[in-house]
């Protein structure tokens, strides 16, 4: 097999998708010297079926706005691969929203959840609803009417989703709540469930936490601690909230937060009344991030994001491609030493080049952010137990997960002078369980 064949393959099929080439390229070329290795892999077209999405479903969402004004948006479910488990993956309410990028979450995706160790497909759905300015009734209404697209295909053991960006504990009790009348039955057909109705504990910090505990575990390879480090993080969503917590914790300082409009710089650090302040205005107000800016009297720079800042570490945490080429090399250009994504794809191909040349510390989200994943898979097992396991129960296995994906990263993405390409590593890791078990299951 040859990569670009490959690449051409899914260009000439399925044009104009950026997002999704983006991904599979990245992946394909990562992974083939060791898919060379296998005939038999060539011989069952092993990487033209993991590619090519399993299924896509797509439908018309059609609900009431306050005004009564009856609008439609354009839902999907993309189930990429179920060769390990049943579909898994979040569902993305966002106006940007559109097949390329489901058909690049839900591929990143299956290569996530297969490193998370746990039983776990991929998938990705989403609508290019925007929920910003909507009511909470509009909210309500649009969740709902989603579930009725969208019912038939998921199930406890069939496709379980939950949140991304614009879509959170508040929506996943909506769809929840729509899905249970609509099934008839109270399952674990979501995570990011309320605690009080099958919800894990840490399931809303577990992205954030883990993509720090990953970063640790990195930093660690070269005996460097996190105490005093200064770390620039965009976004302010949950990831972003809880990324700040734990690098608090840990002696961090986190300096920056951005949305779409802007980001601020705190050059005292972001402490834990600040994140207090904007966990409520992000969650309870629904706020822009400008506000911290106003409350605390620090610089707030509209249409940018933080990557111009000198800092230690960057945490990227808001959306896919936020770091561009010339931004990767202002980051170099400030001493940057670590960067470790808490979003899906935030760098561009030629960002992550610029790091690896450098060769810095440079983790790829589809390893560093499966810790939410792999509490939704925590979420699914004590479901199907009935039964709740403790706060630190949880975050044992997320750090026994997270160190697990790492060590995994530096099996695999060792190279012969001893630098650790984390995407190589996290591809071939990913790629060997699924192929394995593709092969194992015919066609
Ligand atoms: N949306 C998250 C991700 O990108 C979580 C998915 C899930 O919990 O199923 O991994």
């Amino acid at each position: 097999m040859k990569s670009s064949n490959i690449i051409d393959l899914i260009k000439r099929r399925f044009p104009n998708e950026p997002e999704y080439h983006q991904a599979v390229q990245e992946v394909v070329e990562s992974i083939e010297d060791v898919y060379n290795e296998h005939p038999e892999f060539e011989k069952a077209n092993l990487l033209e079926r993991l590619v090519i999405p399993d299924k896509i479903h797509s439908f018309r969402v059609t609900w009431m706005d306050d005004n009564g004004n009856v609008q439609t948006n354009m839902g999907y479910r993309v189930q990429h691969n179920n060769a390990i488990g049943p579909y898994k993956g979040g569902v993305r309410f966002h106006a940007s929203v559109n097949l390329s990028i489901l058909k690049f979450l839900a591929f990143e995706q299956t290569f996530k959840n297969a490193l998370t160790t746990l039983p776990m497909g991929g998938a990705k759905g989403g609508a290019d609803f925007s929920p910003r300015g909507k009511s909470d009734a509009e909210i309500m209404r649009f969740c709902q009417a989603f579930v009725e697209g969208v019912w038939k295909v998921i199930g406890p053991d069939t496709d379980v989703p939950a949140g991304d960006i614009g879509v959170g504990g508040r929506e996943v009790g909506y769809m929840f709540g729509k899905y249970k009348k609509l099934a008839g039955e109270f399952t674990g057909t979501f995570t990011g469930k309320g605690r009080e109705f099958g919800g894990s504990l840490i399931r809303p910090e577990a992205t954030g936490y883990g993509n720090v505990y990953f970063l640790q575990q990195m930093l660690a390879t070269k005996n460097i601690t996190l105490a005093g480090k200064r770390c620039l993080v965009s976004g302010s969503g949950n990831v972003a909230q809880y990324t700040c917590e734990k690098l608090i914790e840990l002696g961090a300082i986190p300096v920056t937060l951005s949305d779409s409009d802007g980001y601020i710089y705190d050059p005292d650090g972001i402490t834990a009344e600040k994140l207090q302040f904007v966990m409520e205005l992000k969650n309870l107000y629904r706020g822009r991030i400008r506000e911290y800016a106003e409350e605390f009297g620090c610089k707030y720079v509209p249409g940018e994001r933080p990557w111009s800042e000198k800092a230690d570490i960057a945490l990227p945490s808001a959306t896919q491609n936020e770091i561009s080429g010339d931004d990767a090399r202002r980051l170099m250009q400030n001493g940057i030493i670590a960067v470790s994504e808490g979003a899906n794809m935030p760098s561009t191909p030629e960002a992550i080049e610029i790091f690896q040349q450098h060769k810095i510390l440079y983790a790829p989200g589809k390893a560093a952010n499966a810790g939410g994943v792999s509490v939704s898979g925590l979420e699914m097992t004590q479901n199907s137990e009935r039964y709740s396991w403790t706060a630190e129960q949880v975050d044992e296995k997320l750090k026994w997960i997270m160190s697990n994906i790492h060590e995994n990263c530096v099996k695999y993405g060792t190279e012969s002078d001893g630098y650790v390409n984390y995407v190589k590593g996290a591809n071939i890791a990913g790629f060997m369980k699924v192929a394995k078990a593709m092969m194992s299951q015919g066609i």
